[in-house]
């Protein structure tokens, strides 16, 4: 749209200048015109008084002179005659033309010097008149002038009529081009173009009924033609993938796809649905002065579970944490989406300032968070924090309750640590349900959890899930050696099953992927990626043979701050990198509420600066730190630029980015260098693996991954990838789907 107003602005423009042209070219001869055929009368009724003036202006009759000049000025368009002798004094004058005429005497004073008749325009009283003077001769000598003045204005309003008319026909014709031109973009370009656009969106959607979409417009035929082709073959494809997945649904070790876990989905859910419940909200609604945006979280839960309910649909429920959140839901707090291809509902609870404080700050990230992401950071336990947890799972479990009130044994899939009284309370009110809950981050040993006050009512609130899942066979066995310690239940060790109050729980571990379903095979770097990669690097500032980078939220888990000394003591171990290898730290905020976030957000930019200051030469410095929230496709780009991905959390659960650095690497070269305390870990045997307390352990690791031949690089990627896309996020969710349904 913006494009058009901007050619509709430019042809106004130059439709205009033409017309100005050429009116300015028409009034000018006009005005020529005019003024010509004024000189032209006043000479010949000059010549033609004159034969009267002359002979009684040297007979001196002055008062037959002044009949001559009053007969003769009573005439519409004269002003007015005078006649002057040769010393310029009026001998006589019509009573039109007012006292003061000394302009005209001027004139015919020159015209006497010159003996020759001339005119000019002058100005009488603001009126603009035309005056004419000729000679009177005595024999051959001048006696005096005749002057003529008559009324000019009406040139001027000539002259302005012809502005005037020129432009309301170029206003006429302007608008009716302009409305012509947006009518015909319209219906010719517009409407085709939307009727094409919610063909292809329908077909992406996998309707099979695009065709009443697709435009009649004669000069889109050939593309309607193609586009219906192309829509043929992807309804052929999509059919074929269907036939296949429907064929290998048993098979869970075959690469996973998102349309084959839809087709798994619907067979084993048949009618039953799936609502999946979590604190954070995969689309924050946020203003941004008008207008209203929308960003994905930097959440390694959203990242996972995202692309799950994309290809199952359902309902996502999960706090309204967007100051534009309400602005944009319906009378039941639900919107569609993804915003711009909705595929699920997400159902917003709204929390009180109080209780987010309470439950999401307070018991969830003082307490559980650091108990459970041995981080060396003290957990606080506070009862009443406590208590709006409590109070903040019953308000979601009332929401899950309502929304599940009609379906017939409804699935509930419960995320991570700040639901732990969920299962429990959902499963109390109906029995029916089957509910899975999900632990995105570790469980740390039994002796570690007997700290926590509430460890008993959280146990307990867990166990109302008939499965429970972790991302490592230790967080399992640390759970539960937890329960058996703490609560009173019967544990079965092969199974894997506790078993409180005659309900049974499953425990079991399900290391969670990310939506990678590409195939493995090395793809060569294109032009136009070299291109973009340069482009990034040059607006970084960045011109280093050697690139690494490392994405994490600003948390004291992550383990920036020990990274740093890592690169810290590489650059002092292997001194030749200085000006040679630059990290790009993306480091995007989090929890900045929370005090001990806010030092650790200072103490990272302190320590870069520290680093930087230490080895930065001319335009180089070692480290560059950006604090901001990137989208994924972002990512991506510093993936791919990057030499080597430092991974080195204190204690994780799984860890997506790291997976998220090997699914970007199509060209199958870079180094991941991995935390031993990661879930990752565990499958990322081809990582470089060090413990990330170990700034030594950490600089080797980076030196060995500059040095490292191009051929290990490959060989080590290409396994990665390959386990990537074999325990991607939707194999992930088709096991942990079958559990559940085999279990209720
Ligand atoms: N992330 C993002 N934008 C950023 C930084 C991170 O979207 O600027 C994403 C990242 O791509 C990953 C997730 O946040 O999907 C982090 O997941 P991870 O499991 O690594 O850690 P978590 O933050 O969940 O502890």
């Amino acid at each position: 749209m913006k494009q058009i107003v901007t050619a509709i602005l430019i042809f106004v423009f130059v439709i205009s200048l033409i017309s100005f042209s050429f009116t300015f070219t028409q009034v000018t001869n006009e005005e020529k015109r005019l003024e010509n055929d004024i000189q032209h009368r006043s000479s010949i009724l000059s010549n033609s008084l004159k034969e009267s003036v002359e002979p009684n202006f040297i007979n001196k009759s002055d008062i037959y002179l002044q009949s001559v000049v009053e007969r003769f000025a009573d005439n519409k368009r004269f002003a007015g005659l005078a006649v002057v002798d040769n010393k310029g004094t009026i001998v006589a004058v019509s009573s039109s033309l007012p006292k003061e005429i000394s302009n005209a005497q001027k004139i015919a004073a020159d015209v006497m010097d010159g003996d020759k008749e001339s005119g000019d325009f002058v100005d009488f009283e603001n009126k603009k008149m035309y005056v004419f003077a000729s000679p009177l001769h005595d024999d051959k000598s001048v006696v005096g002038s005749l002057i003529i003045v008559q009324n000019a204005g009406y040139i001027n309003t000539r002259l302005i009529d012809i502005w005037k008319n020129n432009l309301i026909r170029l206003s006429i014709q302007i608008f009716i081009i302009v409305v012509a031109v947006l009518l015909v973009t319209r219906w010719l370009i517009f409407k085709p173009i939307r009727n094409l656009a919610e063909s292809l969106k329908s077909t992406r959607a996998g309707s099979n009924d695009t065709n009443k979409f697709l435009a009649n417009s004669i000069l889109f035929q050939p593309l309607t033609k193609e586009i219906s082709n192309i829509q043929k073959s992807l309804l052929e494809a999509r059919i074929a993938v269907s036939e296949e997945a429907r064929v290998s649904l048993e098979k869970l070790d075959s690469p996973w796809t998102a349309e084959r876990l839809k087709q798994f989905t619907k067979d084993i859910l048949k009618d039953r649905t799936i609502v999946v419940v979590s604190n954070r909200e995969p689309y924050i609604h946020t203003k941004n002065g008008n207008k209203i945006d929308y960003y994905f979280p930097a959440s390694g839960m959203v990242t996972a579970i995202e692309p799950v309910m994309q290809a199952t649909g359902g309902t996502w429920i999960a706090h309204g944490s967007g100051d534009a959140d309400r602005l944009v839901v319906d009378k039941n707090d639900t919107i569609q989406v993804p915003p711009n291809n909705p595929k699920y509902t997400l159902k917003r609870v709204w929390l009180t300032e109080e209780e987010e404080k309470g439950y999401y700050y307070g018991f969830s990230n003082e307490a559980l968070y650091p108990l459970c992401l041995m981080a060396h950071i003290r957990p606080i336990f506070s009862q009443e924090n406590y208590e709006q947890y409590k109070k903040v799972n019953e308000k979601f479990a009332q929401t899950i309750l309502s929304e599940i009130k009609h379906l017939k044994k409804p699935i509930v899939f419960v995320q991570d640590f700040h639901f732990a009284l969920l299962p429990r309370m959902i499963k109390n009110a109906r029995p029916d349900a089957t509910v899975g809950l999900f632990w995105h981050i570790p469980w740390v040993s039994a002796e570690s959890f007997s700290i926590c006050p509430q460890k008993k009512e959280i146990l307990d609130g867990m166990l109302g899930a008939d499965l429970i899942g972790f991302h490592t066979q230790l967080h399992c066995n640390n759970f539960t050696e937890t329960v058996g310690r703490e609560l009173e239940s019967l544990i079965d060790f092969e199974q894997f099953t506790v078993t409180r109050n005659e309900h049974i729980s499953l425990i079991k571990p399900f290391p969670v992927g990310i939506a990678f379903s590409n195939n493995t095979e090395q793809v060569p770097v294109i032009a136009e990626e070299t291109v973009e990669h340069k482009k990034l690097l040059k607006n970084l500032g960045i011109d280093t043979k050697y690139i690494g980078i490392g994405v994490d939220r600003l948390d004291y888990t992550k383990g920036i701050l020990e990274r740093i000394k890592g690169i810290e003591l590489f650059f002092t171990k292997y001194p030749s990198f200085v000006g040679e290898f630059t990290f790009i730290q993306i480091a995007p905020p989090s929890k900045s509420k929370i005090k001990k976030y806010q030092e650790y957000a200072q103490a990272v930019e302190k320590e870069a600066d520290r680093v930087n200051s230490l080895f930065k030469i001319k335009n180089w410095k070692p480290i560059l730190l950006i604090k901001k929230l990137h989208t994924h496709d972002e990512l991506n780009q510093y993936y791919k630029i990057a030499d080597l991905c430092l991974v080195t959390s204190l204690h994780d659960g799984m860890n997506l980015v790291a997976k998220e650095f090997v699914a970007a690497r199509n060209d199958e070269k870079g180094v991941l260098i991995l935390s031993q305390f990661t879930g990752v870990s565990k499958e990322f045997k081809d990582s470089l693996i060090v413990n990330p307390y170990s700034g030594e352990q950490t600089s080797d690791a980076i030196y060995t991954a500059l040095k490292m031949g191009s051929a290990e690089q490959v060989k080590r990627m290409k396994k990665l990838r390959t386990s990537v896309r074999n325990h991607n996020i939707y194999r992930w969710s088709a096991e942990y789907l079958k559990t559940m349904v085999s279990l209720g």
